[in-house]
C-alpha cells in the first residue's frame, strides 16, 4: 500500500468505512459532535492496526505530521458537508488510545518525536500559565516584522535580526497567541519525566495521582545546549487517571 501518496484518501476512507465494536464508523462520531467548537475523536489503536498496519506505523513514528493530517481531512470533510452548520473556527483534535505501555526508564533517543504510552504518579504539579504558541517580533531598526512559533517549552526567540544583521528584535506580545500550560512530573520510582499538557486537555490531576498518558517525546534545549546533550519531556495526547 502506497499510503504517503494519497493520505487524505485513505484517512478517509478509514473514518467512513472503518466499523467499531457497536457498529458506529468514526465519522459517525465526529457527526454527533457538529454542533461543537471543538470536536474531540478518541482513536482505538488498535483499529488502526486491524485497518491496516502501515497506517499505525505511521501515526507511531511520525504522529505530528499524521494526526495534523488525520485533523485537516476532517475538517475538510466537514467544511464540505456541514459548511453552514459549522463554526469555521472549529478544532478538532485527535486523541489515541490502547497503545502497548512503555517504561518511563526505557524511553531512549530512538524514541524522540514518536508516540508512547507511559505510566507514573504525578510527584509535581505547576500553576497553569499561559505559553506563547506564536508570536511577532518586530525588528527596533528596519521595522520588519517576523513570525516566530516556539518549538519547546523554554522560549528562546532568535535575537538577530534576519534583514539588518543586528540584535534588535524584540516580541511584540499584543501580537501573540497564548494557549493555557501546564507542566507535570511524573515518576514510576525508576525515572521521573517531565510532561506538557496544554490547552482544553488540562484536567484537574492531584499529587500522587497515577496516571496512563500518551504522548510524544519532544528534546528540551536548553542552557546547556552547547554540551550536544538534551533532556527530554512527553507532550500530552491523551491522559486520564487510572
Ligand atoms: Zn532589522
Amino acid at each position: 500500500m502506497s499510503d504517503l501518496i494519497y493520505p487524505e484518501v485513505f484517512y478517509m476512507d478509514f473514518l467512513l468505512n472503518f466499523k467499531k465494536n457497536d457498529d458506529r464508523t468514526y465519522i459517525k462520531i465526529i457527526e454527533e459532535q457538529i454542533q461543537h467548537n471543538t470536536i474531540e475523536l478518541l482513536i482505538d489503536f488498535n483499529d488502526l492496526n486491524k485497518y491496516n498496519n502501515n497506517f499505525s506505523k505511521n501515526v507511531l513514528n511520525n504522529p505530528e505530521e499524521h494526526l495534523k493530517q488525520l485533523e485537516l481531512t476532517i475538517y475538510n470533510y466537514l467544511y464540505d458537508k456541514y459548511h453552514n452548520i459549522i463554526n469555521n473556527q472549529i478544532r478538532i483534535k485527535i486523541k489515541i488510545d490502547n497503545l502497548k505501555k512503555l517504561y518511563l526508564q526505557d524511553i531512549k533517543a530512538e524514541n524522540i518525536n514518536k508516540l508512547i504510552c507511559v505510566e507514573g504518579i504525578i510527584t509535581s504539579i505547576s500553576q497553569v500559565r499561559p505559553m506563547i504558541e506564536k508570536t511577532t517580533l518586530v525588528c527596533n531598526i528596519c521595522k520588519r516584522q517576523i513570525t516566530f512559533i516556539p518549538n519547546n517549552i523554554y522560549f528562546n526567540p532568535i535575537k538577530l535580526c534576519p534583514i539588518c544583521r543586528e540584535k534588535s528584535l524584540r516580541i511584540e506580545y499584543n501580537k501573540s497567541i497564548f494557549i493555557d500550560a501546564l507542566l507535570l512530573i511524573i515518576s514510576n520510582n525508576k525515572r521521573k519525566i517531565r510532561v506538557l499538557i496544554k490547552g482544553n486537555n488540562i484536567k484537574n490531576y492531584k499529587l500522587r495521582d497515577k496516571i496512563k498518558l500518551i504522548g510524544i517525546v519532544k528534546i528540551i534545549n536548553n542552557d546547556r545546549k552547547r554540551l550536544n546533550k538534551y533532556d527530554i519531556m512527553i507532550e500530552e495526547n491523551h491522559s486520564y487517571k487510572i
